[in-house]
């Protein structure tokens, strides 16, 4: 692969949110650019305005903002080769159209929509698949000047040859070889002046100098009718890397419908983002080792193109939520708690508890910021519960062993001066009292913990419980747990 002067792009189409397909695709070109310290450029394909969705421009900008994914040129920022959004670009393509049809690299066609529908009515009823039957490729000059000056309608169409074959190369795929035969006649400038993506991609990329094309491989087999193209234009065909899908499972690709297939929808779920940026980077390439978790710039560093894959990547959400949780315990415990104070928040209120051993305590227990706010609704109201809650079959309790030990505990607690609430300490004089009993940790921590909370999943045991709540609030619990288990025993 050529690593000199690299400029690659990332051109998405403004037709709504961001797939996290066409991210894998921005951050595979933002790194390709950066790995040899190249232009990443974006350009926004505005081109087809019946896909156009309102907005869908500041999602593109929002997201490769959110992600590190900066641009070195585009619509915002400009740069040496602008305009940078297609529908800005317009007044060039016609021209480089007509040039194509000077050098008989293309034609004018002048059918009507009514004229191609029977056509390929007619290639239907014969089991062909609909082509355009190439009826204008050889009118005469004096019939195309004249239908011109009347001001007939028109298309102008890439003339392939009817013979022969054409060869791309592809960095991930090799050389791939079609007969021209299998090539259409595919439309380069559409009736009302705009190009069509087929013709525009490979315009602005020879114009902005683009030297590496990364793109999904539903395009690989338009690639032999770009390079086309690009002969017919003699300009330097970029080097190709067309990257495989994503799919749900064996047979059906990541779509819509899932309500997981948009980079939004796992920020609303609680994932982080580099971590979604690591996972995506692992759908469809693999390192060399046996790392896992990537930053950014370990990505740029690890990233080999021999790496990308040839066969769709399934999407797995177990293994992001793996990757994620990783994350989340490997940032500091400052950041962690930046991120996960808005969660907590939703349930949580109170003021006088002590957030910093909250945060430490859901740090290693967290998987999606999304599950915080279940984890600590226990905090502001202690839930009804039953005696249920105190039974374990592994550590022996139950309501009855329960009474015993919070009776033991409520005066070790009681006996820890205001100023020295402090984990460390709870945890000191609890397990004395532990070692005193001659009990397992269990018999006494766990009716603590269902005490505490009401609830028999918590982030951390009794003794974390007991410092998070302070100790007005844990007292005043364990004393009403003994009175609720004193009046029924
Ligand atoms: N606008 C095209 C898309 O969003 C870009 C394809 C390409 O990268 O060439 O699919």
């Amino acid at each position: 692969m050529n690593t000199e002067n690299v400029r690659t792009r990332f051109a998405p189409s403004p037709t709504g949110f961001m797939h996290i397909g066409n991210l894998r695709t921005a951050l595979y070109t933002y790194i390709i650019a950066k790995k040899y310290g190249g232009k990443f450029i974006l350009r926004i394909e505005d081109t087809d305005q019946g896909r156009f969705v309102e907005g869908a421009t500041e999602v593109i900008y929002d997201t490769l903002r959110k992600c590190g994914l900066n641009w070195d040129e585009g619509p915002d920022i400009g740069g040496p080769v602008g305009p940078y959004v297609q529908s800005e670009r317009m007044g060039i393509f016609k021209q480089y159209a007509e040039q194509l049809v000077k050098s008989g690299h293309a034609y004018y066609c002048f059918c009507t929509k009514e004229r191609m529908e029977q056509v390929h009515e007619e290639q239907k009823a014969k089991g062909i698949t609909p082509t355009y039957d190439r009826h204008c490729r050889d009118l005469p000059k004096e019939e195309v000047d004249r239908l011109l000056a009347e001001g007939v309608p028109y298309v102008i169409r890439q003339k392939i040859p009817l013979d022969g074959e054409t060869t791309f190369h592809d960095e991930l795929y090799g050389d791939i070889t079609v007969p021209n035969a299998d090539l259409d006649d595919q439309i380069l400038l559409k009736a009302d002046g705009m190009p069509t993506y087929n013709f525009a991609n490979v315009v602005d990329d020879h114009l902005m100098g683009i030297t590496h094309v990364v793109r999904g491989n539903e395009y690989l087999s338009s690639a032999p009718k770009y390079n086309l193209l690009y002969e017919a234009f003699g300009w330097e065909i970029p080097e190709y890397i067309h990257v495989e899908r994503i799919m749900r499972d064996a047979t059906h690709k990541l779509a819509k419908r899932d309500g997981d297939a948009y980079f939004g929808d796992f920020v609303e779920k609680g994932y982080y983002i580099p971590a979604i940026l690591n996972y995506i980077a692992l759908l469809g390439w693999a390192p060399k080792g046996e790392q896992e978790i990537f930053s950014l710039d370990e990505l740029i560093a690890e990233f080999d193109i021999g790496g990308l894959s040839k066969s769709p990547a399934i999407f797995d959400p177990v293994k992001m939520t793996a990757i994620n949780a990783e994350w989340l315990r490997k940032i500091s415990h400052e950041e962690f708690k930046e991120l996960a104070l808005p969660y907590i928040r939703q349930t949580c209120k109170r003021e006088d508890i002590d957030i910093d051993v909250l945060v430490k305590t859901l740090q290693p227990r967290t998987e999606l910021l999304s599950d915080i706010p279940e984890k600590v609704d226990f905090i502001d109201q202690l839930r009804e519960y039953d005696n249920e809650l105190f039974f374990n079959k592994k550590m022996k309790t139950n309501a009855e062993t329960a009474l015993p030990a919070l009776q033991a505990v409520l005066p070790v607690l009681e006996g820890i001066a205001d100023g020295d609430w402090t984990e460390e300490k709870i945890h000191a004089a609890v397990f004395a009292e532990i070692e005193k009993l001659g009990v397992k940790n269990g018999w006494v921590l766990l009716p603590m913990r269902a005490a505490l909370s009401g609830k028999a999943m918590t982030p951390g045991g009794g003794i974390e419980l007991a410092a998070i709540l302070g100790k007005t609030e844990s007292l005043s619990r364990i004393k009403m747990a003994l009175e609720k288990l004193g009046q029924q025993n």
